[in-house]
């Protein structure tokens, strides 16, 4: 594990981390607590953007946060300064749209999200409904728990209904929190909990990072290898897992989820099952300070 700070100070052996850094040829970058927070972007993260983009980089923003479309993400990361094509996203719907075509053609879908999300999923021709009490007398064949920030009382109770029944039973993501100025906010990993509480029911299957697929889906679109990409990251069990468990080098960056003093280590795994980044960094922005002082 390769503390950027600390190779500021060391030049050879600066060097060398710098050029693995440099030689990668896709980024994946998560999105919440590693380019922005809320709608405000983390400083250097438009800068590194524009590094990537002056070097002829491939990259990818990936987020597990499937309470908007991508619509919605475009029209967002340009207000905020972010100038992407649409082959410059991925999120948790696309890997759960993809999913229900492939396994569950035709079936009709039970998604417990928000209005915007489903929008998305139906002009991908996914038969869906909101768990409204309107739309209970209706059958089902899958429950999808989005993040459903307009979550109610009656979406809940619905939803729990059918996932008794025993549909089955998929979740976008797994995060716990979703990060943001105000600080943690509750996920689907939260609501996978509520949820099984209630029904004693887990999901069949979460999507999102740090699942392989997310990461197989990304390398086929831009045609590239595991050693030549880089997941650059906030958070430990889901950006980090995912290059960890798959062969890919990560960089952790502390400007979300994840506190110095969290970072597992050789002599400190912090828990049974520690997850150890590439390389680890302050921001995007020291990352860049890093990479332009050592190509200079
Ligand atoms: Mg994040």
């Amino acid at each position: 594990m390769e503390l950027l700070w600390e190779r500021n100070e060391m030049e050879v052996a600066s060097f060398a981390v710098a050029k693995r850094l440099t030689e990668k040829n896709l980024f994946i970058l998560d999105m919440d607590g590693t380019i922005y927070l809320d709608r405000t972007p983390i400083p250097g993260a438009i800068d590194f953007v524009c590094w990537l983009k002056a070097r002829q980089k491939d990259f990818v923003f990936l987020t597990n946060n499937s309470s908007k479309s991508s619509e919605t993400y475009y029209k967002n990361l340009a207000c905020m300064g972010f100038e992407i094509d649409r082959e410059n996203l991925c999120t948790s719907n696309h890997a759960t749209i993809l999913f229900l075509k492939d396994r569950f053609p035709n079936q009709r879908v039970l998604f417990m999200g928000t209005s915007d999300a489903a929008e998305e999923y139906k002009k991908q021709g996914i038969d869906l409904a909101l768990p409204f009490d309107r739309c209970m007398d209706s059958a089902y064949d899958v429950a999808v728990l989005g993040y459903d920030t307009g979550l109610s009382y009656e979406k809940l109770k619905n939803f729990c209904h059918w996932v008794r029944k025993g549909l089955f039973y998929i979740s976008t993501h797994p995060d716990i929190n979703c990060p943001s100025l105000e600080g943690p906010l509750p996920d689907n990993g939260a609501m996978i909990a509520l949820i099984r509480a209630s029904t004693g029911r887990s999901p069949d299957m979460v999507l999102g990072k740090p699942q392989t697929e997310m990461l197989n889906l990304l390398l086929k679109r831009f045609g590239r290898e595991k050693a030549e990409t880089l997941i650059i990251g906030d958070r430990l069990y889901t950006d980090i897992r995912m290059g960890a468990e798959n062969g890919v080098d990560t960089l952790l960056v502390l400007s979300g989820e994840t506190k110095e003093e969290s970072i597992p280590n050789e002599r400190d795994p912090k828990g049974v099952d520690p997850i150890f980044p590439t390389f680890v960094s302050r921001s995007l922005s020291e990352t860049l300070a890093f990479v332009l002082k050592m190509e200079a």
